[in-house]
């Protein structure tokens, strides 16, 4: 080959990286415009814009190409980035209700989240047949459909009660069953996933593993519906995102749970972020719940709290209930008797539509 071709052709190539580089900037460029102008509501293609480039450009032109071709060349780019931000479009996020717009309902048994009101009670762990019995009894009785329990407990120190296991699993199970509640249990490890969904009827992924994308996935992928409860110090959209997690593995069986966020406040356990759970129900197309009892952490702030969030229009509020809080293996403090439960009740009451009727 002739050398001087050879070195000509070393500078194309040099420049058509360059062009490359150039041409990707413009790119990541057009498709930011394209993001600002998606969430305003406007269209992507503007040909008053293409013209005017085109004037300057072909006003501007060098040679040698004559201005047709830098038009054409340059309408082949205007299309690309077109296309790029029409695609960009087309990527939007499962949670979002721009995907949905009607809300998403998760049936379990009796329960419908999402078609109004609902209680989740229970104890924070699973001690024994009879504390499970006895709290399922007494919850059924007023009308709760969804009994919680942990089986495997995510405790700050490992050697502090760490759940009875699939025994407990077993426990849960039966007391829902006898009941006709539906049962929801936390799973902590993707090796439990399987054992998990064969005796609750929903996982709960608690705050601690929110950001578990291997358990987010596994969880997904299991089909069963799924709690999703927002980790100790997640923003609202790491906890979206958390969501698309699951729904991505083709499950849109996901209830987000507001559980209170860690601040610097002292007097609560953590600092309920209501509006993060009515950004929750405007965003997205999900059925939300706030967990009043990890988010407050004390007693006498349960019904204030819990009536706050149903008169912002949440899907359920979670409560933990125990026979014998004073006993219980976790969260001693902030767990309500069954008087207090009855106490809860009546002050919440009036928000709950259709209200739970009492049978015992
Ligand atoms: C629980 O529900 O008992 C629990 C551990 O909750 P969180 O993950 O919200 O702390
Ligand atoms: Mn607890």
């Amino acid at each position: 080959m002739e050398p001087r071709i050879l070195e000509l052709r070393r500078e194309i190539d040099r420049i058509n990286r360059e062009l490359l580089k150039l041409l990707s900037e413009r790119a990541r460029i057009a498709s930011e415009i394209g993001r600002i102008q998606t969430e305003r509501g406007l269209g992507h293609y503007d040909p008053a814009r293409e013209e005017e480039m085109l004037a300057y450009l072909t006003a501007e032109n060098p040679g040698p190409f004559p201005d047709g071709t830098v038009k054409r060349l340059f309408k082949e780019i205007f299309k690309a980035t077109l296309a790029l931000e029409e695609q960009e479009d087309k990527q939007k996020f499962l949670f979002s209700r721009e995907t949905r717009p009607e809300d998403t309902r998760v049936r379990v048994r009796e329960a419908v989240f999402g078609a109004g009101p609902l209680l989740i009670a229970g104890p924070c762990a699973i001690e024994s047949e009879e504390q499970m019995q006895t709290t399922a009894e007494f919850l059924a009785a007023r009308g709760v459909k969804v009994l919680r329990g942990g089986a495997y407990k995510p405790r700050t120190s490992p050697y502090a009660f760490q759940g009875l296991g699939v025994e407990g699993l077993k426990i849960g199970r039966a007391a829902a069953d006898r009941h006709g509640m539906a049962f929801v249990t936390e799973v902590m490890d993707t090796r439990d996933v399987g054992v998990v969904s064969e005796y609750a009827d929903i996982l709960q992924v608690g705050a601690r593993n929110m950001q578990n994308f291997a358990l987010l996935r596994e969880v997904g992928a299991s089909g069963k519906p799924v709690l999703l409860k927002r980790g100790l110090s997640a923003t609202v959209e790491e906890w979206f995102y958390a969501a698309e997690y699951v729904l991505s593995q083709g499950n849109d069986q996901v209830i987000l749970v507001e559980r209170g966020i860690r601040t610097y406040e002292k007097w609560t356990r953590n600092t309920l972020d209501l509006s993060g759970a009515v950004l929750a129900k405007q965003l997205t197309h999900l059925p939300v719940v706030v967990d009043v009892t990890h988010a407050a952490g004390r007693i006498d702030l349960l019904a204030p709290l819990a009536r706050a969030a149903l008169a912002a229009g949440v899907d359920a509020v979670h409560v933990e209930v125990h026979p014998n809080p004073k006993v219980a293996m976790s969260d001693n403090n902030q767990q309500m008797d069954f008087a207090q439960f009855d106490a809860f009740l009546d002050a919440v009451q009036d928000l709950l539509e259709p209200a739970p009727e009492r049978r015992g």
